[in-house]
Formats: C-alpha cells, sequence, structure tokens
C-alpha cells in the first residue's frame, strides 16, 4: 500500500533505524519513543489490526511476536530462555486505544519500569 507509512518502510522508500529483520518481519526504532528501549515490529505485509493478522496469517502473527522476542533479547530486557528484567509487547487497536498508523505493529518497550495500569 503505498499511502501507509510502515509499508514505505519496509520497501526502504521511507528510512527506518531497523534493529531486526527476517524474510517475513521489520522491526525499527519508534520515532518518538516512550520508554529507553521502543521498537516497533511489524509484518512487512499489510494487515490493519492484529486480530485482523491473526485471521488472515497467523502463522505471520506468530513470526510477529518471535520477532518482538528476539528483538527483547537483542535489547537486554529478556534473556533466551527467561523474561527478565522484562518488558511490554502492545498492540494498540483503534481509535480509543490510539492506534494512528493501520498497519499491525506491536510496540516492544522497556529498560524502566511500566507502570500498571497503563495510560
Ligand atoms: P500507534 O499509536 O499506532 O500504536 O503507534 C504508532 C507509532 O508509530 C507511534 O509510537 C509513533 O511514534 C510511531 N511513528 C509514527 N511515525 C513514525 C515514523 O515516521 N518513523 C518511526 N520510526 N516511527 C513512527
Ligand atoms: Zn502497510
Amino acid at each position: 500500500m503505498t499511502d501507509c507509512l510502515f509499508c514505505r518502510m519496509v520497501t526502504g522508500e521511507i528510512p527506518a533505524d531497523v534493529v531486526h529483520e527476517t524474510d517475513r518481519t521489520l522491526a525499527f526504532r519508534d520515532i518518538n519513543p516512550q520508554a529507553s528501549t521502543h521498537v516497533l515490529v511489524v509484518p512487512k505485509a499489510h494487515h490493519p489490526t492484529v486480530v485482523a493478522l491473526a485471521q488472515a496469517d497467523p502463522d505471520l502473527l506468530g513470526a510477529v511476536v518471535r520477532a518482538a522476542g528476539e528483538v527483547a533479547v537483542q535489547e537486554g530486557l529478556a534473556t533466551e530462555d527467561g523474561v527478565e528484567p522484562g518488558y511490554r509487547m502492545v498492540a494498540n487497536t483503534g481509535p480509543a486505544a490510539g492506534q494512528t498508523v493501520h498497519h499491525v505493529h506491536l510496540h516492544v518497550l522497556g529498560g524502566r519500569d511500566l507502570g500498571w495500569p497503563p495510560g
């Protein structure tokens, strides 16, 4: 989709600070970080929401979640076999949750204490 920001980042038309890539996923730093680690993990194929992705291609959703887990390890937020110190994986879905880019993305946030409940 040529009018989709994240599709344009996947093709390289818009530059991204890429931290992880597989054949089907791309992860890059958020332009407006909310924690010392704030990475967005996207499927290279366009799907609007995490639920739409789960319905259309559950294997690809699994690949996105696995990529997010690998980013967390890479960023020192978890180990290969553990979840210390920990991180948050978020998929804002729809306007009330503040989804602004309609190409599904997981936020991987960590490196500070993350409050609960979230805002
Ligand atoms: P949402 O609010 O849809 O869950 O998250 C969209 C995220 O995309 C926001 O955290 C926002 O900072 C990030 N974002 C918006 N435009 C750009 C951009 O051009 N480059 C990068 N790296 N992140 C962006
Ligand atoms: Zn897209």
